[in-house]
C-alpha cells in the first residue's frame, strides 16, 4: 500500500480498524465483515466514473463498461430475490426509503410505520428523520406482555388512521415478520405497503425468512447487513412502480451512482447466489438460536424470549444497569455489542434499557454453536458480576478465540 508512506494517518487508522476487528468479537447485529473480494470490487477506480441516469441511458459518455457492472448487480439481485425490478443505486439504506416513500406518497401523506422504540429505524418516522419531518407518521408497536408484533391491533390502527403507505420491518425485532398479514392489512385499508428488510435480506434471500417480494409494493434493503456486501442500498419492486422507483433515485433524490459500491454489490450477490453462503446464513440462524438459549440458561431475559432471526435483544432491567452500562462492560471484555431500546422503554434512546446482539459477524469467521455457548456465557457472568477480575479475564478468552478465528 502507498498510502502508508504518502498518508500515515489515515494509513494508520485503517490498520488499527483491522486490528480492533481482528481483536475483537464484534455482535452488532447491523454489521458484517465483507469478503476480500467485495472490498476489492469497493477499491478500484471505478470510483472515478460519473454514471448519471441507467444502464444503456446516461447522461456521460464512456458508460460501456459500468453499464455491464450495474447490468449484471441488477440481473443477480432479481434472481436472488424474483422480483420483476430492481434499483442498486440508493448510496445507503435511509436513501432507498427517501426514493420508495417520493416514489409513492406526496409530502405531508400518512404513513404507519413501527415505532422505534419498539424496533422501528429511524427513517420510518422518528420525528428528527425526514420521514418523522416530512409525513404525517402513525406509529404502531408490538403487545407489550410479549414483545411480538400484534396483527389485530395493528389492522386497528390502520383501519382508524387510514395511512396512504404501511411500513414494515425493523432493526431490532427477533422474531419473523409477517409479510402476508401486513398485506391483507394494506389491502383492506388501500394503503400501499413497503416491507424495508435491511436486516433480514440475507434470511429472505435464502429462504430463512418469509418473503415479502411477493405480496409488498416496494421493498427496500441494505446490502451490508446480512447481505454482506458493500454499504449501500437497494429498491425493489413490480413492473407498476418501477418507473417511479428509478426517476426518484435519480434524478428525484441522488445524483451520479457510486460505481465501484455497485461492482461491490454485484460480487456480493454472486456469492449470496452461491450454495456456500446458504450454509453460511444458516449459520447465522442457528448461531442465534444457540446464543439465545444460553443466554436465557445464565439468566438473561430476553425480549420475546428468544428470536428466529439472526439477532437477540437482552433486557437489562431485571440485573438493574442499563444498556449503555451494559455495553461498555462487554466492551472492556473486548465483546463490542449496541445498547438498544426494548420495547416501551423507560429510559432515554442513549441509554437504553437493552442490548442487542447479532450472530452475522461471528458466523462469517467460521464460529459455531460451540463459541456461541462459551459466547453467551462470558455475557452473562459480565453482566451479573461486573468486576474488574472477570472483564479481565474474559478479554483474555476473547483474545483467544479471535487468535482461532482469524478475520482475513
Ligand atoms: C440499517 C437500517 C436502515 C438504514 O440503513 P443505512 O444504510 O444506515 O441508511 C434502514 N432500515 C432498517 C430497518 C435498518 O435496520
Amino acid at each position: 500500500m502507498s498510502l502508508k508512506d504518502k498518508d500515515k494517518k489515515i494509513y494508520d487508522s485503517i490498520v488499527a480498524e483491522g486490528k480492533r476487528q481482528q481483536n475483537s468479537l464484534e455482535m452488532i447485529a447491523s454489521e458484517n465483515y465483507a469478503s476480500p473480494e467485495v472490498i476489492e470490487a469497493l477499491g478500484t477506480h471505478l470510483t472515478d466514473k460519473y454514471a448519471e441516469g441507467y444502464p444503456g441511458k446516461r447522461y456521460y459518455g464512456g458508460c460501456e463498461h459500468v453499464d455491464v457492472v450495474e447490468e449484471t448487480a441488477i440481473k443477480r439481485a432479481r434472481e436472488i430475490f424474483g422480483c420483476e425490478h430492481v434499483n442498486v443505486q440508493p448510496h445507503s439504506g435511509t436513501q432507498a426509503n427517501i426514493a420508495s416513500y417520493l416514489s409513492l406518497l406526496d409530502i405531508g401523506d400518512k404513513i404507519m410505520g413501527m415505532d422505534l422504540s419498539c424496533g422501528g429505524h429511524l427513517s420510518h418516522g422518528h420525528p428528527l428523520n425526514f420521514s418523522g419531518r416530512y409525513f404525517k407518521i402513525v406509529p404502531y408497536g408490538v403487545r407489550r406482555d410479549n414483545g411480538y408484533l400484534d396483527y389485530d391491533e395493528i389492522r386497528n390502527i390502520a383501519l382508524r388512521e387510514k395511512p396512504k403507505m404501511i411500513v414494515c420491518g425493523a432493526s431490532a425485532y427477533p422474531r419473523k415478520i409477517d409479510f402476508k398479514k401486513f398485506s391483507e392489512i394494506a389491502d383492506e385499508v388501500g394503503a400501499y405497503l413497503m416491507a424495508d428488510i435491511a436486516h433480514i435480506a440475507g434470511l429472505v434471500a435464502k429462504g430463512e425468512h418469509p418473503d415479502p417480494v411477493s405480496c409488498c409494493d416496494i421493498v427496500t434493503t441494505t446490502t451490508h447487513k446480512t447481505l454482506r456486501g458493500p454499504r449501500g442500498g437497494m429498491i425493489m419492486c413490480g413492473k407498476k412502480n418501477s418507473k417511479e422507483i428509478d426517476r426518484m433515485v435519480f434524478p428525484g433524490t441522488q445524483g451520479g451512482p457510486l460505481m465501484h459500491s455497485i461492482a461491490a454489490k454485484a460480487v456480493c450477490f454472486k456469492e449470496v447466489l452461491s450454495h456456500k453462503f446458504s450454509k453460511y446464513i444458516k449459520g447465522v440462524v442457528l448461531n442465534a438460536a444457540k446464543l439465545a438459549d444460553e443466554l436465557k440458561r445464565g439468566g438473561m431475559k430476553l425480549v420475546t424470549d428468544g428470536t428466529d432471526t439472526h439477532l437477540v435483544l437482552i433486557d437489562m432491567r431485571p440485573l438493574k444497569i442499563t444498556g449503555k452500562e451494559g455495553e461498555s462492560l462487554l466492551q472492556d471484555a473486548g465483546i463490542v455489542a449496541n445498547k438498544n431500546t426494548i420495547p416501551y422503554d423507560p429510559q432515554k434512546p442513549f441509554v437504553t434499557s437493552g442490548l442487542r446482539l447479532g450472530t452475522p459477524v461471528l458466523t462469517t469467521r467460521g464460529m459455531g454453536p460451540e463459541e456461541m455457548k462459551e459466547v453467551a456465557g462470558w455475557i452473562c457472568d459480565i453482566l451479573k458480576k461486573r468486576d474488574p477480575g472477570t472483564i479481565k479475564n474474559v478479554r483474555k478468552e476473547v483474545s483467544r478465540m479471535c487468535k482461532n478465528f482469524p478475520v482475513r
